[in-house]
């Protein structure tokens, strides 16, 4: 993997490894700080309200996956416990961004009606 902003390779965190926070991947690869500022916007530097929740919702998928597993130590894993991690933890995520979405339009519509 190539850094996203120059030629060299994207060693910068250590942003591949398993082993590292879920946070760092949501890091563009980069070679270093100085390139990895250059895609500040795109990364998740102030979750809102709502990211913060859908993290919340995300970390418990996590801590119940883990457990369904029953091994603490990720090294351990099966790349396709791995995997299956990766999707129970993103899919929670979205599924809660999607929650408090329909929430917020559902609560949207009661004030947009039309009165009859
Ligand atoms: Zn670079």
């Amino acid at each position: 993997m190539t850094c996203r902003t120059c030629p060299r390779p994207a060693w910068h965190w250590l942003w591949w490894h398993p082993a590292r926070s879920l946070r760092v991947h949501w890091t563009v690869p980069s070679c270093s700080p100085f390139c990895l500022n250059l895609w500040r916007e795109r990364r998740m530097v102030d979750p809102n309200d709502q990211e913060v929740a859908a993290m919340l919702t995300a970390g418990d998928i996590a801590g119940q996956y883990i457990d369904a597993v029953g091994r603490t130590d990720m090294a351990t894993w099966s790349e396709q416990d791995w995997r299956g991690f990766i999707e129970a933890v993103c899919g929670a995520y979205v599924d809660s961004l999607i929650e408090q979405q329909i929430a917020i339009n559902s609560a949207v519509a009661k004030v947009q009606a039309v009165p009859g």
